[in-house]
């Protein structure tokens, strides 16, 4: 099957799980996780209707996208998904138009400091710790809850969404547990902080994405599904 056969087939069945929970499937954007893939790929990807790239490595986006002769369609955009850095904000933040990984405060203190001087804004999803085996994300609900409450005192942040992964397990029902919990995070947030609604939750992958968008997932990352026809 090719990328663009295998990007319809995803559509299908984020459409049919989105069903489940009352939605249209195009309500349901996908980014297409392009980590160590590449250009040829990438480029199959975007013809087949791919707008946004998800990358993880400061390193990749320069290799990748720093030469003009490869820049992308005005209407692309690359979303940071991986765990950040501070020292590579500076980076990071030429290329993409969203940062899903938003883990802690030092983090979006240099986020902020680096859009100041570029005068610049930036889309940020918080990210939460739902399973025990990944070692990114704030740990709880408080702790994220203060850093949504200090980016929303800063113009150079948009508070765009959450972002959470599941348990790397066989066990859908344990996935499962893990997305309600972002999307209860979101009804608390949004109880909390008036100003804030529509959050997004960017959650789901190759192996669970179908789950996610039954519990409510706005943004589903698939990778190895889309780009390898695998499920790891
Ligand atoms: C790699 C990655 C994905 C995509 O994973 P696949 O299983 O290849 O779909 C999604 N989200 C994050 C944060 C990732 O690092």
């Amino acid at each position: 099957m090719s990328i663009s056969n295998r990007y319809r087939d995803i559509q299908e069945r984020i459409a049919l799980a989105a069903k489940k929970s009352g939605r249209e499937g195009d309500a349901i954007k996908i980014v297409a996780v392009s980590k160590f893939v590449e250009w040829g790929k990438i480029q199959e990807a975007l013809q087949a209707g791919v707008k946004i790239l998800g990358e993880s490595r400061a390193q990749e986006l320069v290799q990748k996208y720093g030469k003009p002769q490869e820049a992308l369609p005005p209407d692309v955009a690359i979303h940071f998904i991986g765990n950040l850095q501070r020292n590579k904000v500076r980076t990071v933040l030429r290329y993409v138009s969203s940062i899903h990984s938003v883990d802690r405060d030092d983090l979006i203190l240099e986020i902020i400091k680096e859009c100041k001087k570029n005068e610049k804004r930036m889309s940020v999803f918080f990210e939460l710790n739902t399973a025990e085996d990944t070692k990114a994300g704030y740990r709880n609900l408080d702790d994220l809850s203060r850093g949504v409450e200090l980016a929303l005192k800063h113009d150079e942040l948009e508070v765009t969404g959450l972002m959470t992964m599941a348990a790397n397990v066989n066990d859908d029902e344990q996935k499962r547990l893990s997305f309600r919990s972002l999307a209860a995070c979101r009804e608390l947030l949004q109880r909390r902080f008036p100003n804030l609604n529509n959050l997004e939750l960017s959650m789901g992958m190759s192996n669970d994405f179908e789950i996610a968008v039954e519990e409510g997932a706005t943004i589903v990352r698939i990778g190895s599904l889309l780009f390898e026809g695998i499920q790891t």
